[in-house]
């Protein structure tokens, strides 16, 4: 199993570069002891950035998980038991992390004002497309709802990762989640709150505080069937105009 150090705290999630023993080599793949890369998963990109070590060096192409942490490289492979250095793609991680964040946040408020549901999402470095049901917002109650979240993100909320059992998160109404779409194996659970805001189960990466995140601004806004809505928003930067 590969120690994921974005899990477990705020200061893991900020890991830049790491050092890691290969514990497996397949062609064109590279499995580690520890790792601060984030292999795809829950709408969230992985990570890409390199791994070297005395000799060699493999730049890291994607990252996938499925029961083992993959880094997909290409170029040269190390040996098994080799120690190697680690080094994220820092403007892309951080990108997505403003983004994850952000993407709580507008859940989080379009939950409060419309009693909508998150029910999918897509992030990228500059833009992020979420899913919700049921909804139906004209122009002017999506511009009330960029308006309500950029009240919450003008405010330094505190983000935090805590671990709570799944029985727990089940009779917390203040919970925001669909937990019954989780495997019945799954007991314990790494939570994000977002100040008093927010509380929701997820293993993404996540900034330490809102005021990292800058501004959302809606860019566009499709009525798919069965009552869903997609709305797609990008960010500004702290201090930019
Ligand atoms: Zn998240």
């Amino acid at each position: 199993m590969t120690e994921q150090l974005h899990m477990s705290s705020i200061e893991g999630t900020y890991t830049r570069d790491f050092s890691a023993t290969v514990e497996a080599v397949f062609p064109g793949i590279v499995e580690l002891d520890r790792t601060a890369f984030y292999p795809m998963g829950g709408g969230q990109p992985a990570d890409h950035g390199n791994l070297a070590w005395d000799g060699g060096k493999t730049s890291v192409e994607d990252v996938r998980k499925k029961h083992r942490l993959r880094h997909m490289v290409e170029g040269d492979l190390p040996d098994v038991g080799t120690k190697v250095s680690g080094s994220l793609d820092w403007e892309r991680r951080h990108a997505h992390m403003r983004m994850h964040t952000s993407q709580h946040l507008v859940s989080a408020v379009v939950d409060q004002m419309h009693g909508a549901r998150t029910v999918g999402n897509q992030l990228y470095t500059d833009k992020a497309r979420l899913d919700f049901l049921p909804l139906r917002l004209s122009p002017a109650q999506l511009s009330e709802v960029e308006a309500e979240a950029n009240r919450y993100l003008a405010k330094d909320m505190p983000v935090t990762i805590t671990e709570a059992d799944r029985s727990e998160l089940e009779q917390d109404p203040l919970v925001r989640s669909n937990l019954s779409l989780l495997p019945a194996s799954i007991r314990r659970l790494r939570v994000i709150s977002i100040g008093s805001l927010d509380t929701c189960p997820c293993a993404g990466t996540h900034v330490r505080s809102t005021a990292e995140i800058g501004e959302v601004e809606f860019i566009k806004r499709d009525n798919k069937g069965s009552g869903k809505q997609r709305l797609t928003y990008t960010l500004r930067k702290p201090g930019s105009e």
